[in-house]
């Protein structure tokens, strides 16, 4: 993995791991100096928002369960006013990447510490990137500000990811590690880190589909998802991100299911271009990495068809239009046509090649 030239970035971020760890919020929130926690999590974890105001005690003043998809603006302009009304310095983000935008979403709006528990694989925790809504328009913004300062990984919180969501979530995150193999600003320590991340799914995401409360596994599967995550906030995403991006916006498919689909044929359109830097996945997978990629995900019983999302084959031209209606950069040239036949293969649930 070396490069004669490289810069390498990484954030002052307290990570801890552990079956259990959550219990530690409070001690965190003392070693940050904090004393006034807004806990944070979905409606259907509003559960886990009253777990952890017990372990804060009087340190949490208050609870915000309001948490969506694609973080719209007026959903965290309502949580940042209840966290200025409450005096919160520090909010807790329980949950995955929808809970960890709303808080970060409050950290860019107040600069407020976050302590983050994940309790699914889409390594938001580990980045400064924020993707916000607003009149059906996502943007995406990178900031210091919006970097969690403590992430407590406990795996008996993914215990209760049911399988289907926990297969997607699983190729999500190793879609960032994927693409980071290829990123032009990676460094050695990024590329070492996909592929450990890479490498900890692939043992561990079969184990815990066979058995989802084995806790060792999850615990491995949240390491990959902290090592990909990790290379999600230093290097620069590419053809897979965009697309996924895309339609997710624009035909407002599932973020993580998107992932799991598009991931195989991102990665062998990308494998003509620098079959050298993805050597590492052809031999994590023993063969080349876009079928790779396709056989595992199909092992694990992800969703395999972007028209099993519901996505119209007649919806494919203005998919690939819009994928390729502005410029990026990505280590093979990106074309219209070529964006067009990947996503009629992706669309059709084929082994890329
Ligand atoms: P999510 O946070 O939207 O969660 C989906 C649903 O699953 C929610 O209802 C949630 O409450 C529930 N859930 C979560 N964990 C559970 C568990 N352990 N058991 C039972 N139910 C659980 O899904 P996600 O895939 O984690 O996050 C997707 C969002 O995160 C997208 O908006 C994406 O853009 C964003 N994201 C951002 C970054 C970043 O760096 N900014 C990185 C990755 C993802």
């Amino acid at each position: 993995f070396f490069r004669e030239d490289f810069t390498a970035r990484s954030a002052a971020v307290r990570v801890r791991f552990g079956a259990g760890i959550r219990s530690a919020v409070a001690e965190e929130m003392e070693a940050l100096g904090v004393s006034r926690a807004l806990i944070l999590t979905t409606p259907q974890q509003a559960d886990m928002a009253d777990e952890f105001a017990g372990y804060c005690g009087s340190r949490a003043v208050g609870r915000f369960t309001g948490a969506t998809m694609h973080t719209p603006v007026d959903v965290s302009e309502q949580a940042t006013e209840l966290a200025r009304k409450l005096g919160a310095d520090v909010v807790i983000s329980v949950g995955g990447g929808s809970t960890t935008g709303l808080g970060k979403a409050i950290a860019l709006r107040t600069d407020l510490p976050q302590i983050v528990v994940p309790t699914t694989y889409a390594g938001s925790e580990a980045t400064g990137i924020l993707g916000q809504t607003e009149n059906g328009v996502k943007t995406t913004l990178t900031s210091a500000k919006v970097q969690p300062e403590v992430i407590l990984y406990d795996a008996e919180l993914v215990t209760s990811l049911p399988v289907a969501m926990t297969v997607a979530s699983a190729l999500n995150a190793m879609a960032h590690a994927a693409e980071g193999l290829y990123a032009r600003d990676r460094s050695p320590i990024s590329s070492l880190m996909a592929v450990e991340g890479l490498r900890a799914f692939r043992d561990a995401l079969p184990k815990v589909i066979a058995a989802p409360g084995n806790v060792g596994a999850r615990g491995e599967t949240l390491y990959g998802a902290w090592l990909c995550g990790t290379v999600l906030g230093q290097v620069g995403m590419a053809l897979h991100h965009k697309l996924c991006h895309t339609l997710g916006g624009s035909f407002d498919l599932p973020h993580a299911e998107t992932h799991a689909i598009i991931l195989p044929h991102a990665i062998a359109f990308n494998d003509h271009a620098v079959p050298d830097l993805l050597a590492p996945l052809g031999e994590l997978f023993g063969m080349a990495p876009g079928p790779g990629l396709w056989h595992f995900a199909k092992a694990a019983g992800a969703p395999m068809a972007l028209r099993d999302l519901g996505l119209a084959e007649a919806d494919l031209d203005r998919a690939a239009d819009l994928a390729t209606a502005n410029p990026y950069w990505n280590p093979r040239p990106v074309t219209r046509d070529g964006v067009r036949q990947l996503l009629q293969a992706a669309w059709a649930g084929d082994c890329p090649d």
